[in-house]
């Protein structure tokens, strides 16, 4: 680790203080065993002096003002875990170091452009809640997301896969001799008890665990 600026410090500490809360830990004690600070007194100091924490009877927990920018972060981080998981395929234990990192050089706009490509996750890889982003709540009015997943498809849509992740590397071949592949047109027929699919004049029945790893992009005719 480099040097680490206030900015930084504080970051780290508004999420630590998000994720105890999110497992229903307001400890003080709890908030100085878990940062990995050099000088966690100060730190929480400094948290009061701008207002981005209070602590009272033993008790840590965020202001309003600390919660909003918790929240960003979170949410900057989980997305970027999402993208290295689903898009980069990287192993989903390896993600969360450069997902840190990410989350610093992730602009609102970007954060925006991510999680519409994703289809608004709701979860990080590790199963955590996303907060949600204002391209979230559009959704249900407005926007479509870019890419859904196939178990997620609309029935009677016709689609165009756009990526396939899946979580043992020697599917890709078996998906790809049925016609299943980047590019691919596809009309969804089924999704319970399985997931079937239309490629050209082929018929093809998916176990819904592999549709959740096919992403495609709805064709609107
Ligand atoms: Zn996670
Ligand atoms: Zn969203």
């Amino acid at each position: 680790m480099g040097m680490i600026t206030d900015k930084e410090r504080i970051d780290e500490a508004l999420e630590l203080l998000w994720v105890l809360e999110e497992e229903g830990h307001r400890e003080v004690d709890r908030f100085s065993l878990s940062s990995d600070d050099a000088d966690v007194s100060s730190l929480i100091e400094t948290l009061k002096e701008d207002g981005l924490a209070a602590v009272a009877e033993g008790d840590i927990h965020l202001t309003e003002k600390g919660r909003k920018i918790a929240r960003g972060l979170i949410r900057r981080q989980r997305l970027a875990e999402r993208l290295f998981t689903d898009v980069f395929e990287m192993p989903e234990n390896t993600v969360l170091d450069d997902a840190c990192k990410m989350e610093h050089i992730l602009s609102e706009e970007l954060t925006e452009s991510v999680c519409i490509f994703l289809g608004h996750p709701p979860t990080c890889p590790h199963g955590k809640p996303i907060p949600r982003g204002e391209c979230c709540k559009k959704l249900k009015v407005e926007v479509a997301p870019v890419v859904t997943r196939l178990s997620e498809f609309e029935v009677g849509a016709t689609g165009k896969i756009t990526f396939i992740v899946p979580s043992d590397p020697s599917r890709i071949s078996k998906l790809n001799s049925l016609g299943i592949t980047a590019g691919s047109v596809i009309k969804f027929l089924q999704r319970i008890p399985s997931c079937v699919l239309q490629i050209d004049e082929t018929t093809v029945a998916l176990d819904p665990e592999i549709a959740k790893e096919i992403y495609l992009k709805k064709i609107v005719k």
